[in-house]
């Protein structure tokens, strides 16, 4: 795959269709301040590269790179670090971990509310939480759709929080968008790829959910789905993956985030609720989390997580957030970085 960078305005579809031949995939996209032509080559990339270099003269602004491999946007050779921003005042520049915390899913106003007023007075940005549930039961609770989305923003409004919520289908991505500041897209749906397209579409940062039987290549394949549709606010969330074990919901791939940490210039999230899928042991994984250098942690926390809707026994305590956000800090500050 060839990626060129700020590449001449002759370098057209039409330009490659006359002057090598139709073997060739071209996309063009602007990300990161930066015009990108794409080209995918159905064989033959060695003689289209020496195409390339002879069309292109050596004294302009543009670029070749060759680079291996399915995911070219989300990879090192496009180095873009820095460059996320997750809100007006957020940007995630290497220095950053932002903490970002809410029920599973908004369940009334008054539970939104208490855990936006929690949020605030432990000076955190972000909160999460679900409208459009993705269950894996048909039968049960599927999210409270407009209504809670229409809770969650004006608790956040209230507070002075962003709004990270779930996007299920693309159907629905206009509404969500409406609603929020980040959009997720979960775990079930990291596969589902007119979705990917459609949450590329807008201008809203994504976050994106690793699927749990997905591998770290397909992972970045998917973000490079979002970022080829021009959306370069993109953070990928480890969640949890399903091996042989039994004795938690799932597992903490903290393997795969170390190493996704050198293969891709993408921020990185770890969510440790839905892996542990025990409340007892979110303290632990969240600091052994943010102890690799990320960039965020997401925690499922609830009022009165026994009677959570969806979840509940990975729900966190809202009242014991406060000991888990001063003991992430330690660890944060370790590495260098300062939570938010
Ligand atoms: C969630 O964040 O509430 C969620 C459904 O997570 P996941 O997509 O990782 O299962
Ligand atoms: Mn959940």
């Amino acid at each position: 795959m060839l990626v060129i960078r700020n590449p001449p305005k002759k370098l057209t579809e039409q330009w490659l269709k006359v002057n090598t031949d139709k073997s060739v995939e071209f996309r063009q996209v602007s990300l990161w301040g930066q015009d990108l032509i794409i080209l995918n080559f159905i064989g033959e990339e060695k003689r289209f590269e020496s195409v390339m270099r002879d069309f292109i003269d050596d004294s302009s602004e543009s670029e070749i790179l060759n680079i291996q491999g399915e995911s070219p946007l989300s990879g090192l050779q496009l180095q873009n670090a820095g460059r996320v921003r997750l809100s007006e005042n957020i940007l995630l520049d290497g220095q950053t971990t932002v903490l970002i915390a809410g029920p599973c899913a908004v369940e009334s106003g008054e539970q939104i509310e208490a855990v936006a007023h929690t949020l605030s007075e432990l000076g955190l940005r972000f909160l999460r939480g679900g409208a459009f549930k993705p269950r894996t039961s048909g039968y049960s609770f599927q999210g409270r759709g407009v209504d809670g989305l229409q809770d969650m923003r004006s608790a956040a409004d209230r507070h002075n929080l962003s709004v990270v919520t779930e996007v299920r289908s693309e159907t629905e991505v206009e509404v969500v968008a409406a609603y929020s500041d980040v959009i997720q897209v979960g775990a079930k749906s990291a596969y589902n790829f007119t979705l990917l397209r459609e949450a590329g579409r807008t201008d809203k940062p994504i976050l994106l959910k690793r699927g749990f039987m997905m591998t770290v290549q397909e992972f970045l394949q998917a973000a490079d789905v979002i970022l080829a549709e021009g959306n370069g606010n993109v953070v990928l969330c480890e969640r949890g993956i399903r091996t042989f074990e039994t004795a938690t919901r799932f597992t903490l791939d903290l393997t795969s985030a170390a190493k996704m940490k050198r293969m891709t210039h993408l921020p990185i999230v770890i969510d440790p609720s839905h892996a542990a899928g025990d409340r007892s042991i979110i303290s632990d994984l969240a600091r052994a989390a943010v102890a690799l250098d990320i960039d965020g942690l997401m925690v499922e926390v609830h009022p009165a997580p026994e009677r959570a809707l969806s979840d509940s026994a990975q729900a966190f305590p809202l009242h014991d957030l406060h000991g888990l956000k001063s003991s992430v800090q330690r660890v944060c500050e370790a590495v260098g970085r300062r939570l938010v």
